[in-house]
């Protein structure tokens, strides 16, 4: 982890490497950074660090106190979201109605 280096949203972060996630129940995971990154622009969500904390939820506890910091290490649970150039052009034109 770069020492000095604090993102303050998600393509900033997304653009070194993953995400990890760690929750005060001591938790912890690792989400893809790039894919997290364009599921937030896919939305129109912000993408400041606080906000998509706020979106995100432990999968042990299902609780909400999570932080967020980069990581080189693997994404870890299960496959999510689009898993195709297909599928986030079905997701755009979903959320885009
Ligand atoms: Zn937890």
């Amino acid at each position: 982890m770069g020492a000095n280096f604090r993102p303050e949203t998600l393509s900033e972060l997304a653009a070194r490497g993953n995400v990890a996630v760690r929750c005060a129940c001591g938790h912890r995971a690792v989400i893809d950074g790039p894919k997290l990154s364009r599921y937030f622009l896919a939305h129109l969500w912000d993408g400041r660090l606080h906000l998509v904390q706020d979106r995100l939820r432990c999968t042990r506890c299902r609780g909400k106190r999570v932080r967020l910091g980069l990581t080189f290490d693997q994404p870890t649970g299960p496959e999510w979201g689009p898993r195709s150039e297909r599928e986030w052009k079905e997701l755009v034109r979903r959320l885009r109605g």
